[in-house]
């Protein structure tokens, strides 16, 4: 679906630690998709070391077959950036000091309580002509330079730094200057979890097609695989993109916690401070991994009483009064513990709700019938407890990531679940 009309940029990353592979081009990536996100194409990404020639030549080069090209990285102070020296010469604009760029670096030395290093006056030197972006996130200013071969824009390689420059200033700027070439464009969100990418593409893949002009794209994570909705065009689309939304939902509702940018934390936390309850956890396996993502979001001690991160059988047994005779009997990984470990922890907590999980992580602690990535979760909710097991791939890191994911959305369905309906166990 490229558009001929569509305007073009480059993206020239800079760094050697990113030929190094020391530094994953991350800024590449996410510039990539902002752009597209505007209906600006990217037609070439490259990578260059910090070297003059490389600079000078892909920026050359680019501005030479697309007229635009947008730089990360070596805006820094030292030696080994070069971009904005070498950006300025191309342009032929003598670098000069612009004195209230200096001020604002200053100042941010000052607000640190610290003496600004001399070498920093570096960032204060502003090709003449070029417009400076400010940067609220850190000392280096973006830069844009324009002659009749085009436009060049500079960007600090720090992505906190990057991406609120980027949003704040650039995109704004490129709309402006594209105005009337760039297609509105609506989008539509369903985040999945609970089924690889190929078994929701499966589900869905007859609806691709029907659904056009509008665009489907899936973009799995570790632990789900978000469907994204787009379609080119004004209000009038609105329709098309809802409908095409909600046949997608209807046949993935399963799976899916949530249309909006939100991690499965966020969501159940909103349903616990609705319901106005409590949640606990008792965590085996995920080693506080749960507690980590829940407690990431501000505000949730309004719904968010404690944990436990109970790893021994002792601890299981003294800290939530799990039987000792089950765990010998039944091992730690296993229905009946995660059970007596959820509702330990709720009625010693006093909570309303629980959420226990016991696992084989890996590498090790796999037998025959309990494979690598076994994991039991529990939930007690004012004391009905349910609890299902999973069987996780991936590495060590993985399976814990997916088993908190799946710890979430198995307390999730309860929580959501019409009354007297139990179709959170399917
Ligand atoms: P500063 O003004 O803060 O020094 P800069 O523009 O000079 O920024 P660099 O010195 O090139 O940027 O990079 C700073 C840090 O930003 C690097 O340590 C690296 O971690 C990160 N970085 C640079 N380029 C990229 C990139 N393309 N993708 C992801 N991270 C990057
Ligand atoms: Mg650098």
């Amino acid at each position: 679906m490229t558009d001929p009309e569509a305007p073009r940029i480059e993206i020239v990353t800079i760094g050697s630690e990113l030929l190094r592979g020391d530094t994953i081009d991350t800024n590449g990536a996410w510039l990539g998709r902002a752009l597209l996100d505007m209906g600006i194409a990217v037609a070439r990404r490259v990578t260059v070391a910090d070297d003059n020639d490389a600079i000078r030549d892909a920026v050359e080069a680019a501005l030479h077959r697309t007229g635009a090209v947008l730089c990360t990285g070596g805006l820094g102070p030292t030696t080994d950036d070069l971009t904005r020296d070498v950006v300025a010469d191309l342009f032929d604009m003598p670098l000069q000091r612009n004195e209230p760029v200096l001020d604002a670096i200053r100042r941010r030395f000052d607000d640190m309580g610290v003496v600004m290093p001399e070498i920093n006056v570096r960032q204060a030197m502003v090709p003449a002509g070029a417009r400076v972006l400010d940067n609220r996130n850190g000392t280096a200013p973006g830069l844009l330079l324009e002659d009749d071969r085009g436009l060049a824009i500079l960007l600090p390689g720090v992505p906190g730094e990057l991406y609120p420059l980027f949003n704040e200033s650039v995109a704004p700027l490129l709309r402006e200057r594209w105005a009337g070439r760039l297609p509105p464009i609506r989008r539509a969100l369903l985040r999945t979890t609970g089924a690889g990418e190929s078994r929701v593409m499966e589900e869905v893949a007859d609806l691709i097609e029907a659904v056009r002009p509008v665009d489907i794209a899936f973009l799995p994570h570790t632990t789900g695989v978000d469907v994204r909705l787009s379609v080119r065009g004004d209000a009038g689309e609105d329709d098309v993109l809802e409908a095409a939304a909600r046949r997608f939902q209807d046949r993935l509702h399963r799976w899916v916690y949530t249309t909006e940018e939100l991690d499965l934390a966020e969501c159940v936390g909103a349903s616990l401070r609705r319901q106005r309850r409590f949640l606990v956890l008792a965590e085996s396996c995920t080693g506080g991994l749960i507690a980590k993502r829940v407690t990431d979001i501000p505000g949730s001690s309004a719904w968010f009483a404690t944990g436990w991160v109970t790893y021994a059988n002792d601890a299981k047994i003294r800290d939530l009064g799990v039987g000792a005779a089950d765990l010998e009997r039944f091992g730690a990984v296993s229905e009946i513990v995660a059970r007596q470990m959820a509702s330990g922890a709720r009625r010693r907590s006093g909570a309303a709700c629980a959420i226990a999980v016991t696992g084989i992580a890996g590498p090790g602690g796999a037998s025959a019938d309990k494979p690598l990535g076994t994991v039991w979760i529990a939930t007690d909710v004012n004391g009905d407890v349910t609890a299902r097991s999973y069987r996780f791939s991936g590495s060590r890191e993985q399976v814990r990531e997916r088993a908190a994911q799946a710890a979430l959305r198995l307390l999730q369905q309860r929580l959501d679940a019409p009354a007297g309906s139990r179709s959170w166990n399917d």
